[in-house]
């Protein structure tokens, strides 16, 4: 967790292995903290579009609203920043529980997958 910290972030798995490899911590245990850290809403992975598809890592911020717009298409995934929406679910008092991250997904279609679309249709 603290080497997962002192990344940049995002940061992909064979990052983190390299980060691992001066304390000697096996590949395996590796992929069980990456795993365990996402179940425990540490972390959260996000596959993105670099030329390839890879699979990123980031730390999510405690007390925070992160939202990400994601398109069903071509899996582009943008973090968006609406103050307006993050203010209000911030605002939200709940009796029985009390909200330490917030993570918000919109799926739907980016302007690129929709201007191929409206293309296809001439
Ligand atoms: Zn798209």
């Amino acid at each position: 967790m603290e080497l997962a910290c002192q990344l940049p972030q995002p940061f992909t798995a064979a990052q983190l292995e390299e980060a691992c490899k001066t304390e000697r911590i096996s590949t395996g245990t590796v992929y069980n903290c990456l795993n365990l850290f996402i179940m425990a809403q540490i972390l959260h992975a996000i596959e993105r579009q670099r030329g390839r598809t890879v699979m990123e890592y980031e730390l999510i911020p405690a007390n925070s609203v992160k939202m990400m717009v994601i398109c069903q298409k071509c899996n582009r995934v943008s973090e968006i920043h609406d103050k307006a929406i993050a203010r209000l679910v911030l605002e939200r008092k709940y009796t029985n529980f009390e909200p330490q991250q917030i993570l918000m997904y919109i799926y739907g279609e980016c302007k690129i997958c929709r201007k191929k679309e409206a293309k296809e249709a001439l």
